[in-house]
């Protein structure tokens, strides 16, 4: 496989951008090795400069449920365009795609857009303190919310401590009212609502954590922490960032029997254009400027060509049910895969909902931080790189999730499990 134009761009692009990349994990840091510098998208396969065809299960870490260069999409962010790309005043559509999000999620009674994930999890718990009048937040460890200074915090692992932040330029004072406890673990979580649970203004989570790989919720998990916070006042947080539309159409809270007081959307709402969410109950909405005090804002915000993309991602996913069928589709793949780990006799447990699915390399299933940290980062980095080789783009790390499309068809499948194969057998014998 040649890639002399991936590396001829990679050394120019660290030369003026940090590590060469405009998000971190793009760099293949924890893997190694050269990226490939993507020039295009097909379907279920993206190019590289050097003209080698990959099957994606990155799909742009989550957004294109309907695979590369959807057509509804480019047609409708083309018809956007012609109309002019941005106004900064209301427009038609961004009623339409509020009104879509909360019909598909209904404990979103109102919504506002904003640009990023990112932006959609500081806001809400903003929000979350603002309405309580309360100052702590409590997170899950290995729970990823983007990069807002509240939530870069992630504890020491084990125990429930008081935040350490987790980058530099985050400052103690912020880090320190952001408690956080190990997820699956009821017991851990109880403890800190008994010492602090009348100062905790919410509770953010992602559900089905999928920044730590694909981790489970244990049964009546998700329940029981929506219980222990509306017994001491705190609100429920969901970050469906990643999870809405993907685990499924309701998102995970769908699943779970949860009722979320604020969700989070990204990702797949915005069909590959810059789109994400807050919302939830009316009464917490209203605190939101200009109804309320809470001062939130951007000049982008609802622009014209992500609505319309939106629009077009979320009419097609619900009108074709695709949230129905690409569950099973996955389940056959991850199936694959792992008769393909077990004829090699490399332990491996895989996780799968929805379009969503981790392959860990370890014996015992993960079901928190802790455990993931645990699996065989070695033998990860052999399949990450033999999988490549044989024109199959994974998440370049044990700490991602892999994500299928609507494009992605049987034969898709069959050669990633035939690459899999040759995978597994290097790690066997290395
Ligand atoms: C991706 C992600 C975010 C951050 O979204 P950005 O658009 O990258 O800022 C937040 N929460 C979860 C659960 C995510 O997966």
């Amino acid at each position: 496989m040649k890639i002399t134009q991936s590396e001829a761009l990679f050394a120019a692009a660290k030369k003026v951008m940090p590590g060469g990349v405009n998000s971190p994990v793009r760099s293949f840091r924890s893997v190694g090795g050269v990226p490939p510098f993507l020039v295009r998208g097909e379907g279920s396969h993206v190019v590289d400069a050097d003209g080698n065809r990959y099957i994606d299960y990155v799909l742009s870490y989550g957004p294109l449920l309907l695979g590369h260069a959807a057509p509804m999409i480019g047609e409708a962010i083309k018809k956007a365009t012609d109309h002019g790309t941005s106004y900064g005043a209301p427009t038609p559509d961004e009623v339409t795609l509020a009104r879509l999000v909360t019909s598909l999620l209904p404990s979103m009674e109102m919504v506002r857009m904003v640009n990023s994930g990112t932006e959609a999890t500081m806001s809400a718990i903003r929000l979350a303190r603002a309405y309580t009048g309360r100052e702590y937040i409590l997170k899950f460890i290995g729970c990823y919310h983007g990069h807002s200074d509240s939530l870069l915090v992630q504890a020491g692992s084990g125990a429930s401590t008081f935040g350490v932040p987790d980058s530099p330029g985050v400052t103690k004072g912020t880090a320190a009212t952001t408690l956080s406890v190990p997820f699956n673990d009821l017991p851990a979580l109880e403890k800190v609502f008994a010492a602090k649970g009348r100062d905790i203004a919410a509770v953010i989570m992602e559900p089905t954590p999928g920044n730590m790989g694909l981790i489970l919720p244990k049964d009546g998990y998700l329940p029981a922490v929506q219980d222990l916070a509306r017994r001491y006042g705190s609100l429920l947080i969901i970050d469906e960032v990643m999870s809405g539309f993907r685990a499924a159409q309701g998102g995970s809270q769908s699943l779970y029997g949860i009722d979320p007081d604020i969700t989070c959307l990204g990702k797949v709402i915005g069909g590959g254009l810059p789109v994400a969410a807050y919302g939830g109950k009316r009464k917490i909405m209203e605190m939101v400027s200009p109804v309320g005090p809470m001062y939130q804002a951007g000049t982008l915000s609802g622009n014209p060509l992500a609505m319309a993309a939106g629009i077009a991602a979320l009419t097609w996913m619900r009108d074709h049910k695709v949230c129905d069928t690409l569950p099973e589709r996955c389940a056959v793949l991850c199936k694959g895969l792992a008769d393909a780990a077990a004829a090699a006799c490399v332990p491996v447990r895989i996780h799968h909902l929805g379009s969503m699915f981790t392959v860990f390399f370890t014996d015992k299933d993960p079901m928190n931080y802790d455990d993931v940290c645990a699996c065989d980062k070695e033998a990860f980095k052999i399949y990450f790189h033999t999988m490549l080789e044989n024109g199959v783009y994974l998440p370049p790390s044990q700490f991602e999730t892999n994500f299928i499309s609507l494009a992605h068809s049987d034969e898709d499948f069959a050669q990633t499990i035939a690459a899999a194969r040759k995978a597994f057998a290097a790690i066997a014998s290395r």
